[in-house]
């Protein structure tokens, strides 16, 4: 066997690299890292050891494969390790052509990998949260399932963080409310005076909450989910009346201000 182990891959130029691409956030469970120094060069397809399979060699010839390599959590690599549980056929070496090497290859994506790639993959095709930060998976697909389970995309520290995350933005939004229900009944019941008060106080709030779907924002994919989701996650909680009438007026002008 070739000595394709003594770790080039790992080289800072290619981390760095990486970093760039994933903007610090681990390709996984989407947390920054910190210190940056501490995201690790993950094979998406494992290069030794299949866990799931022990006569194979693991997928050597990939171990320098660009489109293979990812930045990883030290959690998420080291629960992720090296397992790769397919649906498909196992592939036992090398394809005949230059591009079979590639992730995006017809030759590797007949495995039929369990484990969502995030370069390939939408994962809101496969993954769906709810309003307490918990992932599941959508229409209970096996590639979302899986996925949370090599991964361990549920761990305690990682629902916390995106339930913190979420409920600030509740705080804020209750403590603008506030004000808005805090006028004269006269404006609150004027349709155009209503309307241009949750513009004012609660508008800038979801423009918060929309940048924070950004790429390079730690739990992007949460955020987009709450943002999408607004009505039936978070609307529930805020008090039936007014309360309720005025915040989802608020998305609605918000989502209909959009491009
Ligand atoms: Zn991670």
């Amino acid at each position: 066997m070739t000595n394709y182990l003594n770790k080039p891959y790992g080289h800072s130029t290619v981390r760095d690299a990486l970093d760039s691409i994933y903007h610090g956030k681990c390709a996984y469970c989407e947390s920054i890292m910190e210190p940056a120094s501490s995201g690790q060069v993950e094979h998406y397809r494992p290069k030794k050891n299949l866990i799931d399979d022990k006569a194979h060699p693991g997928y050597y010839w990939l171990a320098y494969e660009w489109t293979n390599l990812l930045l990883s959590c030290a959690r998420c690599n080291g629960k992720k390790s090296n397992k790769f549980p397919i649906s498909g056929k196992r592939i036992p070496g090398p394809g005949a052509a230059d591009t079979d090497r590639l992730c995006k290859s017809e030759y590797l994506k007949a495995e039929q990998p369990c484990l969502l790639n995030p370069e390939l993959d939408d994962p809101r095709e496969y993954l769906r949260f709810n309003f307490a930060g918990e992932l599941s998976a959508r229409d209970d697909h096996i590639r979302g399932r899986q996925t949370i389970d090599l991964c361990d995309l549920n761990r305690d520290d990682l629902i916390s963080a995106r339930k913190e995350a979420k409920d600030w933005f509740q705080r804020m939004l209750e403590k603008y409310l506030e004000k808005v229900l805090s006028k004269p009944v006269e404006e609150l019941r004027n349709s155009e005076a209503c309307g241009k008060l949750v513009d004012d106080f609660l508008g800038p709030l979801f423009e918060f909450q929309e940048e924070r779907t950004g790429a390079a924002e730690e739990y992007s994919a949460y955020h987009t989910y709450i943002m999408d989701n607004f009505e039936r996650v978070m609307l529930p909680e805020f008090p039936e009346g007014d309360a309720r009438k005025l915040v989802r007026l608020a998305y609605r002008r918000f989502r209909n201000s959009r491009p």
